[in-house]
């Protein structure tokens, strides 16, 4: 009987637009990509999507999609150990295996089922896993679903996180400290060398999500392990092929080979949902070898980022620093926030404006993220959109 439960979520639906935190959302009818077309008939930029490295819509990956189609066929209805494992799934394993220099790897449907997965089948309530404090929701979920003692430290704070350490030292068994590899609001890298130091001389492992640092960090985009020169050292390593690598779907733990074989025997996202499906694998493959092959695109990413960081802030924009391919513009208003993400959707770029409590309170944003994909007259439009409406706006 629906009834009473229909009102009480028609008030929630209702406060929740009361407080200006209503998402709804814009409908794109073109593929992906650096221009694209909405529903309204706008042609935009688009400088709010993860497609870091341009591949959303790359003719080779859409070629190797089709290709595995026609090869593979559409779906695998079944899970990985019943009857849904195909050559091409293995091969893509061990790509991202080379690509990370890690033992071996496990795929996901999605890298909020790796963060989901990983915790549980590893580690008991003998056991302590450290969180940064800004970690990703996945992980946070991954976390509740295990019983481990739970610590969580200050955001790349190395004080906080050797304080934890010791805190845990003499009640935990295993310990694990767990950190994204970019942070997606500041687009800030947690130091990963220092974290190594601290994981060496506490004996704890470390897991990083490569998220949005996969691709993107790094001289070759090999990531934050690359970046802290830490590369093979990592003991858990957890991705997606939903953001640089392609923005399809998928996701990946990728480390030591025990830990990879547990979670094969007794991770529930992996026993108990559906195989990738084959096109997916196959761009996934046809994307790694592409990694492999040069670093253009990645090449590409860091010129255009570098170029815009440094035309923003010579227009006088507070940025955070980042180190990787997001860029915050700092405007702390709310309001301001809004007002100014949708004067520039009115200049053509379309760019997201981000408030509380997605951030800190009195920290609102405008979060840019570059691509590949992006032209050089496309960044020079969006800089001029920027000063044009900052000025409009007294925020330069
Ligand atoms: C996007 C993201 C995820 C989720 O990845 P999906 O493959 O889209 O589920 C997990 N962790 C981090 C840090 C992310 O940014």
């Amino acid at each position: 009987m629906y009834g009473n439960i229909k009102d009480h979520l028609s008030t929630e639906l209702a406060n929740i637009e009361e407080a200006g935190l209503f998402k709804s959302e814009r409908v794109i009818i073109s593929p992906q990509g650096a221009e694209i077309e909405l529903n309204t008939g706008q042609k935009v930029l688009n400088f709010c999507a993860n497609n870091y490295l341009g591949l959303s819509n790359h003719p080779r990956l859409v070629q190797a999609a089709k290709e595995g189609l026609d090869s593979h066929g559409f779906g695998m209805s079944s899970v990985r150990f019943i009857c849904g494992t195909q050559d091409i799934h293995k091969t893509l394993e061990r790509k991202i295996a080379e690509f990370f220099g890690t033992e071996d790897t496990i795929l996901y449907a999605a890298c909020f089922d790796a963060n989901g997965g990983v915790f549980e089948p590893l580690l008991t309530a003998d056991d302590a896993i450290i969180s940064d404090t800004l970690n990703h929701a996945s992980i946070i979920d991954g976390v509740r679903l295990c019983k481990a003692q739970r610590y969580r430290y200050k955001n790349s704070d190395m004080e906080d996180l050797e304080e934890k350490l010791k805190e845990a030292q003499s009640v935990a068994r295993f310990k694990i400290i767990v950190t994204d590899g970019v942070f997606s609001m500041d687009g800030n890298t947690p130091p990963l060398d220092k974290i190594n130091e601290l994981a060496k001389k506490y004996d704890a492992m470390i897991m990083v999500d490569e998220c949005h640092s996969a691709g993107v960090v790094g001289e070759t985009g090999r990531g934050v392990t690359e970046l802290f020169n830490v590369r093979g050292e990592m003991d858990i390593i957890t991705g997606t092929l939903g953001k640089a690598f392609g923005g399809g779907i998928g996701g990946f733990t990728t480390g030591k080979k025990e830990i990879i074989e547990i979670l094969r025997q007794r991770s529930r996202p992996y026993l108990f949902s559906n195989s990738l499906l084959p096109s997916v694998v196959s761009a996934g493959i046809a994307m790694f070898d592409m990694m492999a092959e040069t670093t253009e695109l990645q090449d590409k990413l860091h010129s255009n980022t570098d170029y815009f960081m440094e035309k923003m802030m010579a227009a006088g924009f507070d940025i955070k620093p980042t180190r990787s391919a997001i860029c915050a513009i700092m405007l702390y208003d709310a309001k301001l926030s809004q007002v100014m993400a949708s004067k520039l959707l009115d200049e053509g770029i379309y760019v997201i404006g981000f408030y509380f409590p997605v951030v800190p309170k009195g920290q609102a944003r405008i979060r840019v993220q570059l691509s590949a994909a992006h032209e050089r007259e496309h960044l020079d439009k969006c800089i001029d959109a920027f000063i044009k409406v900052g000025k409009e706006l007294e925020v330069i």
